[in-house]
């Protein structure tokens, strides 16, 4: 992969610097791949710029559903519970590794804010808007069959429940899989390159000023379109554009998630529940060996940069699980990580967080400056859209609808789900001598059809049957050669989400990994301690409300 830096960082960056671009996109997230991949695939000449890792925003900090969003139902966002819920499909046909069904169950309760006919009209409308297939089609239950569905589940006021399917998925993952089918395409990515101002002439804006910390390099990029997808930092970069905000600004609201072991809260399955206290919802949903839940909806002030979870945040979570279900007894003692992100929406005068739109928004400024904000994960697609639309006007080229509906995001080459398992069968029979099928099935719902590059490269390392060594360091090379990590955080964090999924193994493998990488990346001793000082902050941040 040509723009994958690695060692050849400057070499990479003086490359950039010689090119004219139609389109710079600043913003690594999954709204800023959407547009790369959109853009690249109707042959404009595009970059993508991210000036920390690609989805170290809020594209690695969701609830991680690829979901139509039940509950704005309830706000009457009808267009978005249709655009949202369309494309559910659409990105689970794309990236069948990353985006599986998760059955969700609903309780009802007699004092709950939804009765049993809205709860089954609602996900009736759901199912309608989303056209969903009819083997996943809601089932409403009695009170019996939804304890017997979740025994853990009070049952003092239970009535019933909705069981409906949500699409699970992995956040970064799948925006980093984006970026490489970009790439793969013609695009262009990199990441640790912060945009620090335009360059503007008569027609406006011509281009970005970059800036490299790590090599002390500051360069101009020039491009005939600049396009603003930096999420929570919108607001930020359009300030380098412009010396006031117009009026429609963003709110940021805080989203915090607990990560706690399976055996210290064991459902059976993922639940979705309201907060008697105060209306909101709450998803329980367990993901191999770890249950996680969230999230909290309060509107954020701090530091853009550390959003963190507090202890209040987790005591809300707990508190609301431990209502839920009477046997638990978590406390923040039993917490093992936790991630908090923080939701860019548009301001809407008077209106509390959890109500305000998740709509998306273009602003264009009189420099010419596209900015894009709101939204959510699942309708990456259509945003993307909605700005290659845009941006070929701009460069008066023609505009087609079809884009990338069709189009698989890399490592999803499979038309079906017999195809899906057809190839890790074959892959468990490949690798069979050297690695244990829990091994390989956990990469491969990483990195799906790549998964074989990882594994060639793993068996190479395969002596002394230290399989986790060897994993690991099959895996840190692709990484580094395919996927753009140049830090031990990238990777224990973008890259493979063990920081939360896994945070024992990252406390047993980051020597390990430290090793290989500074191998790989050139690291000095200076560079390898700043490396391992950096894992060790981001380590305890996660647990920080604990203090
Ligand atoms: P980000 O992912 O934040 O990306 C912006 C990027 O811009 C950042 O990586 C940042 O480093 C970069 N950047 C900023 N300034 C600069 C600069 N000057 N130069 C270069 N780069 C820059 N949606 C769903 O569909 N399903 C869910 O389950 C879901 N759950 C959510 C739960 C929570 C708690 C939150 C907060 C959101 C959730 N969402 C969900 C919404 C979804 O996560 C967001 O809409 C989406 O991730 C936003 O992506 P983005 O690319 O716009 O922003």
């Amino acid at each position: 992969m040509d723009s994958v830096e690695g060692v050849n960082r400057l070499a990479a960056l003086e490359a950039l610097r010689k090119e004219d671009w139609d389109l710079i996109i600043i913003g690594g997230g999954i709204t800023g791949a959407g547009i790369l991949l959109d853009t690249t695939t109707r042959g404009l000449k595009s970059l993508l710029i991210e000036k920390n890792d690609f989805a170290w925003g809020t594209s690695s900090r969701s609830t991680k559903l690829i979901h139509g969003g039940l509950r704005y139902l309830k706000q009457m966002e009808i267009n978005l519970v249709r655009e949202v819920g369309l494309e559910r499909a659409i990105v689970y046909q794309n990236a069948r590794h990353l985006v599986r069904p998760e059955k969700m169950l609903l309780p009802i309760s007699k004092n709950g804010s939804m009765g049993r006919l809205s709860v089954s009209a609602g996900l009736w409308v759901y199912d309608c808007l989303a056209r969903v297939k009819s083997k996943e089609k809601r089932s409403m239950l009695a009170k019996k069959e939804t304890l017997q569905t979740e025994p853990m589940l009070h049952s003092k006021d239970l009535i019933g429940g909705g069981l409906y399917y949500e699409y699970r998925t992995d956040d970064a993952r799948l925006t980093i899989e984006i970026i490489k089918k970009a790439v793969e395409l013609g695009g262009k990515a990199i990441n640790h390159l912060e945009v620090c101002q335009f360059i503007k002439k008569r027609k406006g804006i011509q281009g970005v000023v970059v800036r490299d910390a790590q090599q002390g390099w500051e360069e101009h990029l020039k491009a005939s379109v600049v396009v603003n997808a930096a999420g929570p930092w919108v607001d930020k970069v359009r300030l380098l554009d412009q010396h006031k905000l117009p009026k429609r600004h963003l709110l940021l609201t805080k989203g915090v998630h607990l990560v706690v072991p399976r055996e210290k809260l064991p459902l059976s399955q993922s639940v979705y529940f309201d907060v008697p206290t105060d209306n909101r919802m709450i998803f329980c949903i367990p993901r191999g060996r770890i249950i996680y839940m969230g999230t909290t909806d309060t509107v954020f002030q701090g530091n853009i940069d550390k959003p963190v979870a507090q202890k209040s945040d987790a005591q809300y979570i707990l508190n609301a699980v431990n209502a839920m279900f009477p046997e638990s007894t978590l406390s923040l003692e039993d917490v093992e990580s936790s991630w908090a992100g923080l939701r860019p929406l548009i301001h809407q005068e008077g209106k509390k967080p959890s109500d305000i739109s998740r709509k998306d928004e273009i602003f264009e400024s009189p420099d010419g400056l596209i900015s894009i904000a709101g939204g959510k994960l699942t309708g990456y697609r259509k945003m993307a859209e909605r700005i290659s639309k845009k941006v070929m006007q701009r460069l008066q080229l023609k505009w087609e609808a079809e884009g990338t509906k069709r189009l698989q995001v890399s490592g999803a080459n499979f038309d079906s789900e017999e195809a899906l398992k057809k190839q890790l069968n074959e892959l468990t029979v490949e690798f069979s001598t050297d690695f244990t099928p829990e091994n390989m099935e956990e990469l491969f719902f990483r990195y799906g059809s790549n998964t074989r590059e990882i594994l060639v490269r793993a068996r190479s390392y395969h002596h002394n049957n230290d399989t986790e060594k060897a994993l690991l360091k099959g895996e840190l090379d692709y990484t580094v050669s395919e996927e753009f990590v140049r830090s031990l955080s990238d990777f224990f964090h973008r890259r493979t989400g063990m920081i939360y999924f896994d945070i024992g193994r990252v406390h047993r493998q980051k020597k390990v990994a430290l090793d290989h990488l500074s191998c790989l990346l050139n690291w000095d001793d200076q560079a390898k301690a700043l490396q391992l000082e950096e894992l060790e902050c981001l380590l305890s941040e996660v647990v920080s409300f604990k203090q």
